[in-house]
């Protein structure tokens, strides 16, 4: 083949160096450091995904003696509403304890009292599973040990297309987010970890990336797995988070497990009761009870000062300038919190690829993990050990199965699109404003509380937009074609998300799929996953059903 593009081999290509990926690629050069790991990474991976640096939890672990992986499988059916296929979360809970104690060995900090005793807290319906961590430098911890392994990481590189070879996967192609410039990786297995849709709903400050979950992640993942035969499902779960207003940074589980107030708006205390972010985003939008606050000037110096070192170290630095800014001092002043802006994941909610307790897909050769995949509210345990067990199958699958073939007319197509979005110099309309407004409409349209009228409304906005997308934005660098990538990514999520929210024609977990014209819960008909697949083009989604998988495989 002539072309002006590098090909690249692997055994195991990641795609999404974050919390799942990076651990993907951890796992994939522990069990055999001769095969070829590679990542895509659209961002830099020292510091890339939900974790930036560092967590102040690990949400899931079933430590031996205090809690079991049956346990959370009952604690977490109830927290889903039932909607969970069990064995994918047992797989996840049976190894949250070996995942935490390898973490460890790393030399993550996970502290203890002077009873040589984790701090454990319970934030899950019933058993405690959440155990504190303090490791500013998780992210960099893992990056480090990727690259001392010898992985191949490819940083400023957004996963673009998956390449097939007949049925089975081939590889993908990556661009360039600085130069555009296309690179493709011909590879016997992909993983995908390109995190969930954070840039979706529009948040309340008006910020393009002011967002809770980490604002690279696009539903890249979800689009690829999607244009490339894979199932999805839980688009219906439409997350709203209920966190510190403006920054929509979090602190609720770090200050009120640690002895922090809650006030509503009429004074009334509503921290001892457990509040979950559902209950409070409840009680906030449907009954008109918010602004919720935090107060902690009750706290001794010390509490105070444990909880600041965990919210301006671990969790998120930025948050120190923004209290400063506003001048809030925690032994003095109130923390305001409100909704997010909606969003799709597969950690915290139910949106993803579907994948059995293997991390498969239903492509051959195609694997996926963190919040790309369903594994239900898995978390940060959920990415670690999925991404563990994905490279798992990927290598065994490299290994076992023969090379692939490149198909040069699938890449060409990609490279003629990219040069047709990028003769769109002349539009109009600057890639930016086109995104607030896409993101405006998916708040108006498909943040909870839904109705037909208005997902009807979402569904014919969307269809205008797609074709707006080539009609109306422009495309002066690189900058923005990337952006345009991401974009055409955030509308088809927001397609499948209107589609799969008019099907369940009932309201569950409610308040996020609460339909106002379907109030009740409908156990009978909607017990099930509702599963969305390509049809002949990328708009045309087929909508079917899949029954939840018990343990003993019943549905
Ligand atoms: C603010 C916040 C706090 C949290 N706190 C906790 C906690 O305390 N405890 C806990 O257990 N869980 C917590 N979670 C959840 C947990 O962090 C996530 O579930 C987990 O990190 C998800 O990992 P991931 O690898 O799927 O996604 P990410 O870590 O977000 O990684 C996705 C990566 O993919 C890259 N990417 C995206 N698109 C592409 C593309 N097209 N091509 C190439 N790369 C791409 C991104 O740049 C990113 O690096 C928190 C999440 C958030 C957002």
């Amino acid at each position: 083949m002539n072309k002006d593009y590098p090909i690249i081999n692997a055994d195991v290509l990641i795609l999404g160096g974050g919390s799942a990926g990076v651990m993907a690629a951890i796992r994939a050069k522990e069990l055999n450091p001769n095969q070829k790991v590679v990542v895509f990474e659209k961002g830099d991976m020292k510091y890339s995904g939900c974790i930036a640096r560092g967590m102040d939890a690990l949400n899931i672990v079933a430590i031996p003696e205090i809690s079991t992986p049956e346990l959370y499988v009952e604690s977490n059916s109830i927290a889903c509403e039932g909607i969970m296929d069990e064995p994918v979360n047992y797989r996840m809970a049976e190894r949250s304890w070996e995942m935490m104690k390898k973490l460890e060995d790393w030399g993550v900090f996970f502290p203890k009292d002077e009873n040589d005793q984790y701090d454990i807290l319970q934030v899950h319906p019933k058993g405690k599973f959440c155990v504190t961590m303090k490791e500013p430098e998780l992210k960099t911890i893992l990056a480090k040990k990727a690259v001392d392994l010898g992985v191949k990481i490819i940083n400023r590189t957004m996963a673009v297309r998956l390449l097939k070879d007949g049925d089975r996967i081939s590889g993908a192609i990556g661009m360039n987010v600085r130069s555009g410039e296309i690179i493709v990786c011909k590879a016997k297995t992909v993983i995908l970890s390109s995190g969930g849709t954070a840039r979706f709903g529009l948040p309340d400050n008006g910020h393009l990336y002011g967002v809770y979950d980490y604002p690279g992640n696009t539903g890249d993942g979800y689009c690829l797995a999607y244009r490339a035969g894979a199932e999805l499902s839980g688009f219906e779960y439409t997350l709203v988070y209920y966190i510190v207003k403006d920054i929509n940074a979090p602190l609720l589980y770090i200050t009120l497990t640690r002895g922090a107030k809650l006030f509503n708006a009429f004074n009334e205390r509503k921290d001892q009761a457990h509040p979950s972010i559902r209950s409070m985003f409840k009680e906030h939008v449907m009954e008109d009870s918010g602004p919720m606050r935090i107060n902690m000037n009750h706290l001794p110096e010390e509490k105070v000062k444990e909880i600041e070192e965990l919210l301006f170290t671990t969790e998120r630095p930025a948050c120190e300038r923004f209290y400063e800014g506003r001048g809030i001092d925690f032994r003095t002043g109130e923390i305001e919190l409100w909704p997010t802006e909606v969003f799709l994941c597969g950690g915290h909610g139910l949106t993803g690829v579907r994948v059995n307790e293997n991390a498969e897909t239903a492509v051959p050769g195609l694997y996926a993990a963190g919040d790309t995949s369903l594994v239900a509210r898995g978390h940060l345990s959920g990415a670690f050990v999925f991404g563990e067990i994905s490279a798992e199958s990927a290598s065994e699958f490299a290994a076992k199965n023969g090379d692939v073939s490149l198909d040069e007319e699938q890449i060409n197509a990609f490279i003629s699109e990219r040069d047709s979005r990028l003769a769109q110099n002349t539009n109009e309309i600057a890639i930016e404003e086109f995104e607030y407004k896409v993101r405006r409409r998916i708040s108006d349209y498909i943040k909870p509380p839904k109705n037909e009228y208005k997902l009807d409304r979402a569904l014919w906005w969307m269809d205008r937009f797609r074709e707006e997308l080539s009609t109306m934005v422009r495309v002066q660098d690189v900058h923005d074609l990337f952006k345009l990538f991401e974009v055409e990514n955030i509308i088809q999520c927001a397609t499948m998300s209107a589609l799969a929210s008019k099907e369940r024609k009932e309201s569950r977990w409610t308040p996020w799929h609460y339909r106002s014209d379907y109030p009740e819960t409908n156990e009978q008909e909607f017990k099930k996953h509702i599963v969305l697949t390509q049809g002949e083009r990328l708009e045309d989604v087929k909508i079917s059903y899949a029954p939840i998988i018990r343990m003993d495989k019943e549905a």
